[in-house]
């Protein structure tokens, strides 16, 4: 039996994941920042809950090595994100660091917290949740896009340097896809120059896609066997813009 470990599993796309991973016969490490809060994926059988917020280094060493400790990880799944959509001039530097910390830093210190495991066992694969806006940019999410580039840039040097282990490197980058990930816009107060613009992104903005749709995806780069760096997921949304 397979065991994939997942982090921001408790909505969306990693929830999805999840479910579809436990579906499929595999044991599934299911990581939150507050566990206790989890209700649906307790109910579920070889669904192992572990807490972890990526921001937390010391909380990631300790709930990786509960987790190798536990079983065998043959997929490690970076899928945490956070990310706001207003012009750079009305971010603050909290708004900013906690995009970059969230999605690049979260996604490298998982990482590099697993690669002895994987080293050893001279198997395993990770797959790293980027995005469309990894690969194109759109206006007002210029540190969150940075991010999911910076992602895709530092997975394609992490495989190589891991290929000598037999450790795999993947990312899969879905379109819009209906899940909460922008209902943290609250957190920034757009300046009065970028209003009407930044509303009119936001109402241009449909989300096609469902966190299934990804999870389907996010599965196939898991068991596909294929040599293949990047993974596209979920209708285009370039459309839009
Ligand atoms: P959600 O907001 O539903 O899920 C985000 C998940 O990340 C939540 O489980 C959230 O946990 C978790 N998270 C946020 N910050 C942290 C942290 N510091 N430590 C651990 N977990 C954290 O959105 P999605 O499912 O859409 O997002 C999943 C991934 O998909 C992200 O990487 C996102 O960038 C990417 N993506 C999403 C797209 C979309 O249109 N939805 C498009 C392209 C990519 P909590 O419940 O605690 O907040």
């Amino acid at each position: 039996m397979q065991t994939i470990f997942i982090t921001g599993a408790s909505s969306g796309i990693g929830k999805a994941t999840a479910k579809l991973f436990q579906s499929k016969g595999w044991n599934v490490i299911a990581t939150m920042r507050n566990p206790e809060k989890e209700t649906e994926l307790t109910q579920l059988k070889n669904i192992t809950i572990l807490p972890l917020d990526v921001t937390n280094p010391e909380q990631i060493k300790s709930t990786v090595s509960k987790a190798i400790s536990l079983m065998e990880i043959d997929v490690a799944l970076n899928n945490a994100g956070y990310g706001l959509m207003s012009s750079l001039e009305s971010f603050t530097e909290e708004n900013i660091v906690k995009q970059i910390d969230t999605n690049f830093l979260g996604t490298v210190r998982v990482t590099q917290a697993f690669i002895p495991h994987f080293r050893e066992k001279k198997s395993g694969l990770f797959i790293n949740v980027t995005s469309i806006g990894g690969h194109t940019g759109f206006p007002f999410t210029s540190v969150y896009n940075g991010t999911k580039w910076a992602v895709e840039g530092w997975s394609e040097c992490l495989s190589i340097e891991l290929s000598m282990f037999g450790v795999g490197v993947k990312t899969v980058a879905p379109s819009a896809t209906n899940t909460d990930l922008f209902s943290h816009n609250s957190d920034v107060k757009p300046l009065p120059f970028y209003e009407a613009a930044e509303r009119k992104m936001l109402s241009m903005i449909k989300p096609a896609s469902t966190p299934e749709e990804i999870a389907e995806v996010i599965y196939e780069a898991a068991t596909d066997n294929k040599d293949q760096l990047r993974y596209f997921a979920g209708k285009s949304s370039r459309a839009i813009y």
